[in-house]
This record gives C-alpha cells, structure tokens and sequence, in this order.
C-alpha cells in the first residue's frame, strides 16, 4: 500500500517525476496491501515450477538425436507417468509446506525490512542485492547440504531429494518436507542481510527456483547464458552430485563450484572430469586412425 493517493502526490513527495515503471507500479500497488503483494510469490513460484521446466519434458518425451547429445546421463530414460508423478509431488509439497510457509512468513519480510514503496530500485541497485542473495545463499546451502549428507541427515531427510540419480527440471525442489523448510533459511539469510524492495525480493525467488531447475535439467547446452557467469556450477556440475548419490562426497554447492574447490568437496568430480576428457582424446584419436571418424562425445 502506497502512502500516496495520487500519481501526482507521488511525484511530489519523489520531488521529480516518476519513471515509467515507477508509474506501473504506482497503478499496480497503490491500492494492494503489502501482504498481498508479498504473497505474489506463491503464485510465482506455482506458475515458475509448472512452466519452467515444460520445454526440458518435450525434450524427454521426444529425445531427438540432435538433442540427446547434450543429455548428460543418456541411458537414462524418464517416462512420461514418472515425470507426471514428480511434478504431482512438488506441487503437493507446494500447497502443504511452501505455501503455508510463504503465508507466514510475511512478518520477518516487514521485520527485515522489504519495502514496497517508492522510489523503485535502480537496476545495479537490484544487480548487487540480488549477488549477495546468491552468494549468501550458496555458502549456507553448502554447509547445509554437506550435513544432510551425514548418516542421519541423508537417510531421514535428504534421500528423498536424491531419488532421482539423473535429475530432470521438475526433480529440483523434489525433497523432504524437512528439507524445502530448512533450505527456506539460505533463500532468507540474504535479503535479511541487504533488505531491498519487493520487486528485487519476488525477483530473487524467481531467479532462485529457475536456477534450480537449470541446474536439475539433465541437459548440459554450451549455449546457456550462465555459462558466462564465473565460477557457475550449472547443469553437468550438480547432475554429477545425484549421478553418485548418497555417497556423494562432492559439489555440494547450490550455485557456484568455489566453495566445493575451497573445502576440497569437488575431487571426485574434478577426477572424472579429467579421467573422461582422456578417455575422449583416445578415442578420438583412435576414430581418426581407423578412419571412422566417430565422434564418441556424447558416450
Ligand atoms: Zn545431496
Ligand atoms: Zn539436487
């Protein structure tokens, strides 16, 4: 809710006039309470987490040649009923436990400080908030999912998450209700530490679960704009997290792959990375001196 009542009384008080989106977002907020604007991130998330990952199940459901090449475990198969009954159980964990848990949440946003005013925030405004977020969130999920891969952690709680060896995009917030609460204190640790505006926080979120679902697509594209992000996990680096499973010793990270190098959590991955990229010369060595010419990427 605004504290202006017109567009006019705004610009006023701002002592300029306001940007265009500044005036959308007088139209759109001046008359909505800030609760209900807080709550837009449930349907947020409801419409990120059934759209998002509907291209990645065309893909599964077609596996084309000229696609199943970038697939990172291609053996694996999902069919359609498998793909149906995980998106069937997030959207149960949605309505039993993130919904809930966004609804009453509402008083540590206004504690922290979410504002929902004017003036909006500019757009590095908005950039450095939403990098701290990401790097706050990265550091304490690690830590976190490193715990829940102890005895108790993963057998009670985080095996759930892990059902799924070859992650497909609707697998990401697949878990253990215990796991979709404690992993909502990394998304909030962030914003509590830099309190931004409303748009940045709903950004955040978004940003947060369409990167999740990136990272649990099963398909490594070498044209993904987040490869041009330094120090990005990405598809191939988590998928190599559930590809090992519960004895996965390696890339516990959500976002970034520093803190797995920094705590010597990625080993494994770094040895099979090199192991296969040796494998691939002599391979392709060998093709050309039989003179096949078979490219063995993608085995
Ligand atoms: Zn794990
Ligand atoms: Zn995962």
């Amino acid at each position: 809710m605004l504290p202006f009542q017109t567009l006019q009384e705004a610009e006023l008080a701002l002592g300029r006039e306001l940007t265009y989106a500044e005036t959308l977002w007088f139209n759109y907020s001046a008359n909505k309470s800030d609760y209900f604007l807080f709550c837009h991130n449930i349907l947020f998330l409801f419409c990120i987490f059934s759209l998002v990952p509907l291209p990645l199940v065309l893909m599964e459901l077609k596996r084309s040649k000229s696609i199943d090449k970038y697939k990172i475990q291609p053996k694996v198969k999902i069919p359609s009923q498998g793909m149906l009954k995980c998106y069937k159980d997030v959207m149960r964990t949605f309505i039993l436990v993130v919904g809930p848990l966004q609804l009453v949440s509402y008083p540590s946003i206004k504690m922290i400080g979410v504002r929902t005013g004017l003036p909006l925030p500019s757009g590095w405004e908005m950039f450095f908030q939403l990098l701290v977020y990401f790097i706050v969130e990265d550091y304490t999920n690690y830590w976190i999912h490193r715990f829940l891969h102890c005895k108790w952690g993963y057998d009670k709680i985080h095996r759930v998450h892990h059902e799924y060896a070859a992650p497909i995009g609707f697998a990401a917030p697949y878990a253990h209700w215990a796991e979709v609460l404690i992993l909502g204190i990394p998304s909030f640790l962030g914003p509590a530490m830099a309190p931004g505006h409303m748009i940045t926080f709903w950004a955040w979120i978004a940003l947060r679960q369409i990167e999740a679902i990136e990272t649990h697509s099963g398909y490594d594209f070498p044209w993904t704009p987040t490869k041009y992000i330094p120090f990005y996990g990405g598809a191939e680096y988590h998928d190599y997290h559930h590809y090992v499973g519960g004895q996965s010793q390696s890339n516990f990270a959500s976002v970034f792959t520093y803190c797995d190098y920094i705590y010597g959590t990625d080993k494994g991955y770094r040895y099979q990375k090199q192991y296969l990229g040796k494998l691939r010369d002599t391979w392709s060595i060998n093709g050309k001196e039989n003179g096949n010419g078979i490219d063995h990427k993608s085995e």
